[in-house]
């Protein structure tokens, strides 16, 4: 496979930052590292992540770290015998020519690792917007992208996105095409409640932001990472539990997940990182729950 970029990114200013587009971390879990890699940027606009009270507040508080307040996609990658794939980006795509939801970088991201779609044994997705589910399918054919890989969903994300088509933010015809053959040729799994997928990693329903979105934790030797989908998007909003997105299917459900997240970080350690944390950075819970 080339590792040239095909799609809207090539040229684009924000290929190589490190905070969004060309974030690249390696996070060591006991004797493994997960890796974490970006498909591409999401700019965040102002009303994205914040309470009813100051629903900017997300946006103002990133900004002052970051100034334009740009966001991977994130994906990551557990190498191995097993290659472990979770998410996959947008795509190479701008969504809605936009200019604001820009992804292709995953499969030059994965050949710079060495990692061709066809040696993916378990494709694993928390949920399936589009900026997740993005390269499971061929744009043009709709064929299974990570062709040899078992699929790992979230039962409640199928049947949101898949079965019904009910989608206020329905899933790409592509994506959609290619869950379904994977799922005639017997590839896919649907996800209920708690399971392993892979020696170390784990399934763990996280319902809110979908109907069947699905956290994963990665662990050996006693060390384990949460990674977190999008049960939250910015690190702060574990000191924050009350901020929400402006698009969780269901964000009362949304906000227990959150509160139930944080409880198991507090008392079981570990880091934990969501597909939209900038730079792909590892937060952990050092303190007590604050009053949120
Ligand atoms: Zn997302």
């Amino acid at each position: 496979m080339s590792a040239d970029l095909t799609g809207p990114l090539r040229g684009h200013r924000l290929l190589h930052d490190p905070i969004s587009a060309g974030a690249l971390r390696r996070i060591p879990v006991g004797d493994r590292t997960l890796l974490g890699l970006s498909d591409g940027f999401l700019l965040m606009s102002r009303d994205f992540l914040g309470t009813a009270e100051a629903p900017a507040i997300g946006h103002d508080t990133l900004r002052q770290r970051y100034g334009e307040v740009r966001l991977p996609l994130g994906c990551f990658l557990l190498p191995g015998e097993r290659p472990v794939l979770i998410d996959t980006g947008l795509g190479a795509d701008d969504f809605r020519r936009g200019g604001r939801l820009v992804g292709g970088n995953l499969l030059p991201q994965l050949a710079r690792q060495g990692v061709r779609p066809d040696d993916v044994s378990v494709l694993a997705l928390s949920h399936l917007h589009g900026d997740h589910s993005g390269t499971v399918g061929d744009p043009l054919t709709g064929r299974p992208v990570f062709a040899n890989a078992r699929t790992f969903v979230g039962r409640g994300d199928w049947e949101h996105f898949v079965e019904r088509e009910l989608a206020p933010i329905p899933i790409a015809p592509h994506t959609r095409a290619a869950l379904l053959e994977l799922e005639r040729r017997g590839q896919v799994t649907l996800i209920d409640g708690e399971r392993d997928i892979a020696p170390g990693v784990r399934a763990i329903a996280a319902p809110g932001h979908t109907p069947g979105h699905t956290v994963y934790a990665v662990h050996d030797h006693g060390e384990r990472v949460l990674v977190l989908g999008d049960a939250m998007h910015c690190p702060q909003q574990l000191d924050h539990l009350d901020w929400q997105v402006t698009f969780d299917v269901d964000p009362v459900l949304a906000r227990q997940t959150r509160d139930r997240l944080h409880a198991d970080l507090e008392a079981h350690g570990g880091g934990a990182v969501g597909c939209h944390f900038p730079e792909l950075l590892l937060a952990r819970v050092l303190t007590r729950k604050p009053g949120a």
